[in-house]
């Protein structure tokens, strides 16, 4: 039975990386999925899905993709997977069309993406797949103090910051995974102080 999955981690847990992979595993069994991202997520360039571990493959755009007549699509090409990676970038409506891929064309749908953004809310696409997904899979990742990491902190100039936009990327700003207990604390990493 074909499904729509989520697959979520926080900052750092190998996300891209880990669909770069499953895709891999697909074509070595002479099988075809089909990478996409959301064309908002540009951060590594167009049409590129990369790891911070160096992998890296060509994608297509959610948006490109979904616009296409899926049936003629579909028709003269086998599609025996979907692999989309920075899948909190999804809007809600996108979370149905595929939804509706899977039910009509029987054909699984892997998300990889964020849970929360760095307020600790959820993104809408990311609400939207914990809603629709028939499996929902954490990617682990920890923290600095060893505890399960879910929680992603956005840092500027070493501090934590609370405000700012939900979908702005790169820029001066990094990410760090935290605990819940660290992430609303503030306390991005060990103190030497004592
Ligand atoms: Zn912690």
């Amino acid at each position: 039975m074909s499904k729509l999955v989520f697959r979520y981690g926080a900052m750092g847990a190998s996300k891209s990386a880990n669909a770069l992979m499953v895709q891999f595993n697909y074509k070595e069994r002479g099988m075809n999925a089909i990478l996409l991202k959301p064309a908002c997520e540009n951060r590594d360039g167009a049409k590129i899905i990369k790891s911070r571990m160096g992998l890296s493959a060509e994608c297509e755009f959610v948006e490109d993709f979904l616009s296409q007549d899926l049936g003629a699509r579909f028709a003269r090409e086998k599609v025996d997977a979907i692999i989309i990676d920075e899948a909190q970038f999804l809007s809600p409506d996108q979370v149905d069309a595929f939804a509706d891929v899977v039910d009509d064309y029987h054909i699984p749908v892997l998300c990889y993406g964020l849970r929360t953004d760095f307020q600790s809310h959820l993104f809408p696409g990311s609400k939207r797949l914990l809603e629709l997904s028939d499996n929902l899979e954490e990617i682990p990742t920890i923290c600095w103090c060893g505890k399960k990491a879910r929680f992603v902190a956005r840092i500027v100039n070493g501090k934590k910051v609370e405000e700012g936009e939900q979908f702005a990327l790169g820029g001066n700003d990094s990410y760090v995974a935290l605990c819940r207990k660290h992430f609303r604390s503030g306390m991005i990493g060990p103190s030497f102080d004592d």
